[in-house]
């Protein structure tokens, strides 16, 4: 079957009202840098529908694309004939053979917006239902919950056939909700609670820390790739990377070891916010899951949090770590945040950190130190990037030059 368009239908845009137009612009905007190595498609935005003129393209790696674009809600493969009632029926019998299997039952479904067609919807169901008996006879109809149904589109312009919808990632287009800093470390729960950031349509920036000499060039490069990898669901990425070593020097000098932790964790809270505040964002999310480890405590998470009043966003935070992980191979970032490149919180790690550290202690010991100029010096060592879809950082042989170590 040579199929000649898609038909994407919006997610829970429908319902938003006079936003609709900004959402739709998005997607389309979202859609177009996802699928910009497919020089021929021709994307046409409309009200209800976002149509994917193929224009010859090969229709299967256009829809794996489109699977992940948050905003959509279920999309359709269809062929655009004339208006010539004997080649719509040509194709629908074409189509049948294509979908039919023994047992299978069918209903045809149409909708007409071109109303000066000489046949109405009804007339359309009937006659085409009729030649699809006479082709596959004994085949049943079933209106309700048909095997195959097929779909016909009179438009203006031609009539539209389809009987194959696939689901697409729900959501909304990213980028209608807003900006927000998303604390990407090179582990498993940061970068999902990034997608989860984004399938609510927030527009996402990454704020990375890393502390050269301890830390190494690939750590911070499976922090690129994992931002890479999240750049499906909606397109282009800003990474923001800061070095962190000077702070966690310090404070590994002058603070007492059980409160290492809270101090560097507060640190890098302050950072974020005064980049979130130049950068124009409304909130903070990051990967904290409730009790997982130490820093993860709600007294801890408490200690962290008292250096803001930013809103902090944690969405896998009341998931199991086997749920988390099952969402990481379900987004493929799984296998890259497991390869074991040491973050710059695990070098510093204490043998055993406060779980329950105490507000006024933490306060205490952070006295002494200055962290006007600390956090001046991380702020003048930023460095940003934007990470387009399909940019790697990463050796793909890896993975093989691990196994060999
Ligand atoms: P993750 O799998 O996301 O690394 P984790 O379970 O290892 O999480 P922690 O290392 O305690 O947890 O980090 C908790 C959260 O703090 C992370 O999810 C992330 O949002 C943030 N974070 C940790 N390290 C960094 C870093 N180097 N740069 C930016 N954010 C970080
Ligand atoms: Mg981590």
């Amino acid at each position: 079957m040579q199929y000649t368009e898609i038909m994407v239908r919006y997610g829970e845009l429908s319902t938003k009202g006079k936003n609709r137009k900004s959402f739709i612009g998005r997607l389309h905007g979202n859609v177009t840098k996802v699928l910009k190595d497919f020089p021929d498609l021709k994307l046409q935005p409309h009200r209800d529908r976002l149509h994917i003129k193929l224009n010859g393209t090969d229709a299967t790696p256009v829809m794996d694309k489109l699977k992940r674009v948050f905003g959509i809600q279920t999309f359709s493969l269809s062929v655009k004939v004339s208006k010539d009632f004997e080649e719509v029926k040509k194709t629908a019998i074409e189509m049948m053979h294509e979908a039919y299997k023994p047992g299978d039952s069918f209903k045809v479904a149409t909708k007409r917006s071109d109303h000066t067609y000489p046949l109405d919807t009804n007339q359309i169901n009937l006659q085409l239902g009729d030649v699809i008996c006479d082709e596959f006879p004994d085949i049943p109809v079933d209106v309700k919950h048909p095997d195959i149904k097929i779909s016909v589109e009179v438009r203006q312009d031609g009539i539209y056939l389809s009987y194959l919808t696939i689901k697409g990632a729900g959501g909304l287009p990213v980028g209608t909700a807003g900006k927000a800093m998303l604390m990407l470390s090179g582990g498993i729960d940061s970068p999902v609670a990034g997608y989860y950031a984004m399938k609510r349509g927030v527009d996402i920036e990454m704020v990375h820390f890393f502390s050269p000499p301890y830390t190494s060039v690939q750590a911070l490069n499976k922090a690129k790739e994992l931002t890479s990898k999240l750049t499906v669901y909606g397109g282009n990425i800003k990474f923001i990377e800061v070095p962190f070593t000077e702070i966690q020097e310090t404070i590994k000098n002058k603070v007492p070891e059980g409160y290492l932790m809270t101090v560097q964790r507060r640190f890098m809270l302050r950072l974020t916010d005064l980049i979130r505040e130049k950068e124009g964002g409304l909130a903070i999310f990051n990967g904290e899951a409730v009790g997982q480890v130490a820093s993860q405590t709600l007294e801890s998470m408490a200690a962290i949090n008292d250096v803001t009043t930013t809103p902090i966003l944690r969405p896998v935070a009341t998931m199991d770590k086997t749920e988390i992980i099952r969402v990481a191979e379900d987004i493929d970032t799984f296998d890259l945040s497991i390869q074991p490149f040491e973050d710059c919180c695990t070098i510093f790690a204490p043998p055993s950190p406060k779980t329950k550290p105490n507000m006024e202690k933490t306060r205490e010991y952070e006295s002494v130190l200055d962290i006007d100029g600390l956090i001046q010096r991380s702020m003048d060592g930023i460095k940003e990037t934007i990470i387009e879809h399909g940019e790697h950082f990463m050796d793909n042989d890896q993975e093989e030059i691990n196994d060999l170590l």
